[in-house]
């Protein structure tokens, strides 16, 4: 049912370890060309809340400047403006951070559920507010893999962010663990993590460039929905970390559905 991709970035070699051929000149043009492109994308999503600021305080300093109504008004879309730059720097950092670990292998061992519990205990108020249902199945099993605690909280807070932010009010997200002896792509035991919504979904086509940076699907939804457009390309670094895959399946109309796998700790591990 529905179009399934796999949106990790680049394929795991036998020994877990990332491929990476920068030897190849097209390559590194491409690499030279696509930092380019980040650095003019990270300008303009900073230049547009930098120039609606500067717009309201100059309307503050002039023409609004003794209309009571309208001061209160334009500082809260100031404050929301400032919000969302901040939120967007976080999110910055948060990329260049998970980047920069990303060949540190992670040796914690962690049970997912833990995490999912966490992260599920965060995001009550956020599900409450948009009166979405969290519909966890996480087990009686520990699912255990070498991990990353905190970056995996970030990982499972974006999914399912998103899916409540996607989904649309009075949905229902459902979260759930399987463990299996052998996954034949991991070559070895695996945790399934699924987080599922029935909202809109996902156009076929949009699949494969979901953790592009700052892809969005729609972007004026996104940005008014407080997106940055970076959440799916967090989740992509980090799972190449973990030597993990992220896989997205929807069939429009009827929801999405993002899938983590990670290799399960074994004693031989
Ligand atoms: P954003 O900050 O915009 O949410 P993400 O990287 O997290 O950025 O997601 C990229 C885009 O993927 C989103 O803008 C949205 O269009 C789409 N998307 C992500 N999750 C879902 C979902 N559960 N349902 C529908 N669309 C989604």
């Amino acid at each position: 049912h529905g179009t399934t991709y796999d949106v990790s970035l680049r394929p795991v070699g036998d020994h877990g370890i990332v491929l990476l051929s920068f030897n190849d000149v097209t390559e590194m043009a491409q690499a030279g060309q696509m930092r380019r492109d980040f650095v003019a994308n990270v300008s303009h999503e900073l230049r547009t809340p930098l120039t609606a600021l500067i717009g309201f305080i100059e309307t503050l300093q002039g023409p609004a400047r003794d209309d009571t109504a309208a001061r209160e008004r334009f500082l809260g879309i100031m404050a929301q403006e400032a919000e969302r730059m901040n939120r967007l720097v976080g999110e910055l950092l948060s990329l260049s951070r998970v980047e920069a670990e990303e060949r540190v292998r992670p040796e914690a061992p962690i049970d997912l559920r833990d995490v999912l519990r966490g992260t599920l205990r965060n995001l009550a108020p956020l599900a409450d507010d948009s009166n979405v249902t969290l519909a966890p199945t996480l087990g009686d099993a520990p699912a255990l893999v070498l991990g990353d605690a905190d970056q995996l909280v970030q990982v499972f807070t974006n999914l399912i962010e998103n899916a409540i932010k996607y989904g649309g009010r009075d949905n229902r997200v459902e979260i759930s663990v399987k463990s299996t002896a052998h996954d034949p792509a991991m070559r070895g035991p695996a945790v399934h993590i699924s987080v599922r919504d029935h909202g809109p979904g996902i156009d076929a086509i949009h699949l494969p460039r979901l953790t592009e940076r700052f892809y969005r699907v729609d972007s004026h939804r996104s940005r008014a929905l407080g997106g940055t457009g970076l959440g799916l390309a967090i989740v992509k670094h980090i799972m190449n970390r973990h030597r993990g895959r992220l896989k997205v399946t929807s069939t429009p109309g009827q929801g999405a559905e993002f899938r983590v796998i990670l290799p399960i700790k074994t004693n031989s591990a």
